[in-house]
Order: structure tokens, then C-alpha cells, then sequence
């Protein structure tokens, strides 16, 4: 049997979008790359899996797969039904995204929800993220050259490895290690009416500024960087312990006064 790296690669754009064809491609000279990704594009689905419905698998090629569900549902799927990977997998990568996932986008995001899954799982994974317009095949090379060094990487005791890759728009000065920082965007509601005169509303906006700290996922790339953020799975705050125990110490017994 070989002992070629196992690679499972994600993302939330859609197994047909560009951006995942070419890190695929990129990738196959490092080992066994099996994509299993969503069949239909599911950015800013955050981490949901689906539990009330069906999931459908098409085998568009060997080791490409698509399931009508969220990149979370794909990689449970990959670690969890047997025929999609040989074995466990050594890495798995998420992306490349149609889009920045900076900032608080980590929680909105498809691509790093499909790598949080495998991290919780206890499998090492990088998300990546590049703005619309990219040349993908130069961001997908460079994702290759990390996904190759993250093969290497010394795992810490505990929790899996989650790095949250962000490419600039041009071709990148450097790479920068990173904290997440904060995107700002234009919180927009559309108002607006149907076919049959019925209102509906359409959210969210551009992103149109961001937290000016150096350190930032956010800084880096407006500075023309690649930045690189190791991702916490741990979500306790511990530094909030004391307002927790403020808040527990409400009376148990008795109904709250009307
Ligand atoms: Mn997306």
C-alpha cells in the first residue's frame, strides 16, 4: 500500500468552481488528493450539518465528489462513509474561497467551517481564501508550497492544527503570521418588493474597512501580504469566568417577577 499523503480537500464554493479545480491541481504532486465538496455553492453557510434530509452523492470523477449538503457535511461524509478515502486523511485543506474570509468572517464562513471540521475532528486543515479576480493558478501554487511545509509541521499535544490562509488581490509581497482582526462592512438592508407585490429584504454589503491593528489577517492583506492565522477551537472565555458567575448567581427557585 503507499504511504503517500492522503489529502481531503473541501471548500463552499461548489465542486465545479475554479478555485477548488485548481488547488486540486496543484496539489497532486504532494499525494492521494480526494476532493469531496458541496454540489451547490454554500458561502457564508458558517458550520452547519444536515440532519433532516437526505444527503446525495455524484462521483463526477475519480476522487472528485459532490454532496448536495455543506463543506461540514462533506467532510463528515469523506471521514465517516468509507469509499471516499483510503484511509484517514493526513491534511485537509478548505478553499481556494471566491472571496477574503478576514476577520469575524471566520464565523460566516463555509471554507473555514470545512476546515473546523476536520480540526475538530483531530485532523490538521488550512482554510484559503483569495479575493474574486485572483489569478487562481499563482494563489493555488503558493497554497501547494504551504499544504507541502503543513505535511511537515510538528503537531502540538491536543487540539488539530486550524490555519486560515487570506491571499491579496495582487501577487502577494510575503506572508505574514497573523491574528484575526476585524472587517468592517456596509450592513446594508435592501427593502424591496416581488413579482406578485409582496416585500422581501436582501442583506449584507461590500466590506468597506477594516481594523488598522498591526498583527491583523485584515492589516496584512490590505498591506499586500498573504497572512496566516492559527484558529482557537476552544470556545470558552476565560477571561469572562467572573461575569458568568455574577449572572449564575440569579435565584433558581423562584419565577422571575412580571
Ligand atoms: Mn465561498
Amino acid at each position: 500500500m503507499s504511504d503517500r499523503p492522503v489529502i481531503l480537500v473541501t471548500n463552499d464554493d461548489g465542486v465545479l468552481a475554479a478555485g477548488v479545480r485548481a488547488l486540486r491541481n496543484a496539489l497532486l504532486p504532494l499525494g492521494h488528493v480526494v476532493v469531496v465538496a458541496p454540489a451547490r455553492e454554500q458561502s457564508a453557510s458558517s458550520h452547519p450539518i444536515t440532519i433532516d434530509r437526505p444527503l446525495r452523492h455524484i462521483e463526477h470523477e475519480k476522487d472528485v465528489h459532490s454532496i448536495d449538503g455543506t463543506p461540514a457535511d462533506c467532510i463528515y461524509l469523506a471521514l465517516f462513509e468509507k469509499r471516499f478515502l483510503p484511509r484517514r486523511p493526513d491534511i485537509v485543506l478548505s478553499g481556494i474561497n471566491h472571496g477574503s474570509n478576514l476577520g469575524t468572517a471566520v464565523f460566516y464562513s463555509g471554507t473555514v467551517a470545512g476546515a473546523r471540521e476536520a480540526a475538530i475532528r483531530g485532523i490538521p486543515a488550512m482554510a484559503f481564501s483569495a479575493p474574486v479576480g485572483v489569478d487562481f493558478g499563482e494563489v493555488a501554487a503558493h497554497s501547494a508550497r504551504m499544504a507541502a511545509r503543513f505535511l511537515k509541521v510538528e503537531r502540538p499535544e491536543g487540539q488539530a492544527l486550524l490555519l486560515n490562509v487570506n491571499f491579496p488581490k495582487q501577487k502577494a509581497l510575503g506572508v505574514k503570521v497573523t491574528r484575526t482582526g476585524t472587517q468592517i462592512y456596509e450592513e446594508q438592508v435592501m427593502p424591496r418588493h416581488d413579482p406578485a407585490g409582496r416585500e422581501y429584504f436582501w442583506i449584507g454589503g461590500r466590506a468597506v474597512e477594516y481594523g488598522q491593528t498591526e498583527g491583523t489577517d485584515t492589516q496584512a492583506v490590505a498591506e499586500g501580504y498573504a497572512a496566516i492565522t492559527p484558529i482557537e477551537l476552544t470556545a470558552t472565555r476565560f477571561s469572562h469566568m467572573a461575569s458568568a458567575a455574577f449572572v449564575a448567581e440569579a435565584e433558581w427557585t423562584q419565577e422571575v417577577a412580571s
